[in-house]
C-alpha cells in the first residue's frame, strides 16, 4: 500500500462499478484533481441477488488500464476467483481487494492466495460480512502466508438483520481489535459500504479518523444518480473533495510539553481509579463466593432469576442517575453476572469438606 505521509490518510476513491470508459476517465480525471492515492472500480461485482447488474467483467480492467496511463493514478479492483487476478495482472492492476462476501470462505481466500503467489501486488482485505475478527484475520494471515508483503485490511462494517441507521453496522471494537492484534496492517474505512447513503458518510470517515486509522475509501462517481449499483451512498467528486476538507485530521501524539504532562497526570488518575475499581469487583466477588456457600448448604439453586432481574432492573437505574449510559452498564452487569455464576459454579463443584466453615 502505498503509505500515508505526514499524517494525511490514504485515500481510495472511484465508482462502485466500472461502467463505460467515458465515465472511468471523467471521475479518475477530477479525482487526480483531488490528490487522492488510489483509484478504484468493480468489475466484477458480487450481489447479493442476482437481477443486478454484476459488473462489466474483464472488459473495465483494460479502461483501467487507460485511467492509470491517462492520470498516473494506481488502480484496484475487487477479484473473487483465480482468474480474476491473472486477468488483472495482466493489465497492470497494482491493487487486488478480496470482498466481504468473498472473505467469508477460506476455500476460496485460499485459492486467491495461491493464485497471487510471485505477484507483486499489494491487497486488501475487507472484513467478512459476520462480525467475525477470527475470519478477517484468517484471510489476512492466508494472504500474507501465500508472500504478498503489503497487505491492509478494510473495514467496511457488518450485515444485520436489523434495520439501523447503517446499511452495514460498523461494530467498532472488531477493527479496533483487529488493530490491536496486528498493529502492522494498515487500517482503511470503507464509509460508504458501512452508510449505505451519502449523507452519513462524512461522521463515518471522521470516526475512523479519531480512531486513528491509516485511510479511506471512498465510492465516488461522475454522476451518482445514473450508477448501475450503490447509487444511494456513491458522491460527486465535488461531494468528496467537501468531505476530505471538512475532515479534521488529528495526530496521534503531541510534542507538546504541557499536553504530555496533562495528559500523563490523567492517566495516573485513571490508573488509581481502576485500582479502586478491582478492589471493589475483588471485594464483590469474595461475597459473591460466600453467597454461593450459603446456597450450596442451604440445597438453593445458584441462578435466582428474580434476584437476578431485580440487579439487571436497578443498576442501569442507579446509573442513569449518575448520568452513565444504561445500555452500557446493562452490559457490564450480564458480564458481572456471568462471572458471578462462574464463581458459584466453582463452589458448588468444590469438595464438600468444610462446607460449613462459612463465617
Ligand atoms: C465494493 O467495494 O463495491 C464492494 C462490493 O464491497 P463489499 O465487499 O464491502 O460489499
Ligand atoms: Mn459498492
Amino acid at each position: 500500500m502505498p503509505t500515508q505521509s505526514n499524517n494525511h490518510p490514504l485515500i481510495i476513491a472511484g465508482p462502485c462499478s466500472a461502467e463505460s470508459e467515458e465515465q472511468l476517465l471523467a471521475t479518475a480525471s477530477a479525482l487526480k484533481k483531488l490528490n487522492i492515492d488510489i483509484f478504484r472500480a468493480g468489475v466484477w461485482k458480487p450481489r447479493t441477488r442476482p437481477d443486478s447488474f454484476e459488473g462489466v467483467g474483464s472488459i473495465g480492467l483494460t479502461w483501467l488500464k487507460n485511467v492509470k496511463k491517462v492520470t498516473g493514478l494506481p488502480t484496484a479492483v475487487e477479484v473473487a476467483k483465480p482468474v480474476h487476478i491473472e486477468e488483472a495482472l495482466k493489465n497492470e492492476i497494482d491493487i487486488l481487494w478480496i470482498g466481504a462476501r468473498t472473505t467469508v470462505n477460506p476455500f476460496i481466500v485460499q485459492e486467491l492466495a495461491e493464485a497471487m503467489k510471485g505477484a507483486d501486488i499489494k491487497v486488501m482485505v475487507k472484513n467478512p460480512i459476520n462480525p467475525d475478527l477470527s475470519l478477517w484475520i484468517g484471510a489476512i494471515e492466508r494472504i500474507q502466508n501465500a508472500g504478498i508483503k503489503s497487505v491492509a485490511a478494510v473495514h467496511r462494517g457488518f450485515s444485520s438483520f436489523d434495520n439501523t441507521k447503517f446499511k452495514n453496522t460498523p461494530t467498532w471494537q472488531i477493527p479496533i481489535e483487529l488493530k490491536r492484534l496486528l498493529p502492522d496492517i494498515p487500517l482503511i474505512c470503507d464509509p460508504s459500504h458501512i452508510s449505505g447513503k451519502r449523507a452519513l458518510i462524512f461522521e463515518v470517515a471522521q470516526k475512523a479518523l479519531d480512531l486513528d486509522y491509516d485511510g479511506l475509501m471512498i465510492e465516488t462517481h461522475i454522476d451518482p444518480n445514473e450508477a448501475l449499483s450503490d447509487k444511494e451512498q456513491q458522491v460527486t467528486p465535488d461531494q468528496l473533495k467537501k468531505i476530505l476538507g471538512d475532515l479534521k485530521i488529528r495526530k496521534p501524539s503531541s510534542d507538546n510539553v504541557e499536553f504530555i504532562n496533562q495528559l500523563e497526570e490523567l492517566r495516573s488518575k485513571i490508573d488509581n481509579m481502576d485500582r479502586e475499581l478491582l478492589e471493589t469487583l475483588t471485594a464483590r466477588m469474595a461475597v459473591v463466593e460466600k453467597i454461593g456457600k450459603y446456597k450450596k448448604e442451604h440445597n438453593v439453586t445458584i441462578l435466582q432469576v428474580e434476584r437476578w432481574r431485580e440487579i439487571f432492573k436497578t443498576r442501569p437505574q442507579w446509573a442513569k442517575k449518575m448520568n452513565l449510559n444504561e445500555k452500557f452498564i446493562a452490559e457490564l452487569y450480564k458480564l458481572i453476572h456471568d462471572e458471578s455464576i462462574r464463581k458459584q459454579t466453582g463452589v458448588f463443584k468444590s469438595a464438600n469438606k468444610g462446607h460449613n466453615s462459612v463465617k
